[in-house]
């Protein structure tokens, strides 16, 4: 199964492609932890991504299309399929993905803004594997530090309120679109979440049985 996690930022694209991943097996790619890897190691191409990453605007598309299509050609992803986190935000970038791959299902998540708002602001982050927590809604055992890996917890740059204001307005103008360009064309679940309490877990469960009634797994 090859799929696209949509949302807004904020919206649990990557905590939700996490447990799909183990409990489906397509293999999750994050753009937006293939972005803060690059700027991480300072190479060319980070300090190139820097500005953009850290006004919470997007990368220009012809960078991350060069990103994606490498890490979707390497045999993990061949093997196993994948799910697209944060991938394709513009429509260029849908266009570009639609030569090189095939797509079958968009996960939608919808989410209100409030909720965005009060899940980034208090969210957290592990440096060395990319998994998020939360200080309200997904404590992690030992404060500040990861359950996973042991890795420090740290609030990322675009976390910050000015920045995560800026990511919502380019996400309604430049990413909702996307949407609207994959209506009709593929199969489609839709999924509501109003409520910022109920567990991760829980939430993959529902969408679960929406792959399931279209046949993505048995
Ligand atoms: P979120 O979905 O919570 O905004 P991400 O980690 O997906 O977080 O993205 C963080 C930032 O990385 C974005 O604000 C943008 O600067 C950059 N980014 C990630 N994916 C893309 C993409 N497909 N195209 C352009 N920029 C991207």
């Amino acid at each position: 199964m090859n799929a696209i996690i949509f949302g807004p930022p904020g919206s649990g694209k990557g905590t939700y492609a996490s447990i799909l991943e183990k409990k489906l097996g397509p293999v999750k790619i994050s753009t937006g932890d293939i972005i803060r890897e690059e700027i991480e190691k300072n190479t060319e191409l980070g300090k190139k991504f820097k500005d953009y990453y850290d006004r919470g605007e997007l990368v220009p598309d012809e960078m991350v299309i060069e990103a994606l299509k490498k890490r979707i050609s390497e045999s993990d992803c061949v093997e196993k399929g994948f799910i697209l986190d944060g991938y394709p935000r513009t429509i260029p970038q849908a266009e570009a993905l639609s030569k090189i791959t095939t797509i079958h299902v968009i996960i939608n998540l919808n989410v209100p803004d409030w909720i965005i708002i009060e899940r980034l602001s208090s969210r957290r982050t592990c440096k060395k594997c990319g998994t998020n927590f939360n200080i309200k809604y997904l404590k992690p055992k030992i404060e500040g530090i990861c359950d996973k890996c042991d890795g420090e917890l740290y609030q990322r740059d675009d976390d910050k309120p000015e920045v995560i204001k800026e990511r919502i307005r380019v996400y309604q103008k430049q990413t909702r679109p996307v949407l609207e360009y994959y209506k009709g064309k593929m199969q489609f679940v839709e999924f509501e979440c109003s409520d910022p309490g109920i567990p991760p877990e829980e939430n993959v469960e529902k969408i679960l049985v929406e792959l399931k009634k279209l046949g993505f797994y048995k």
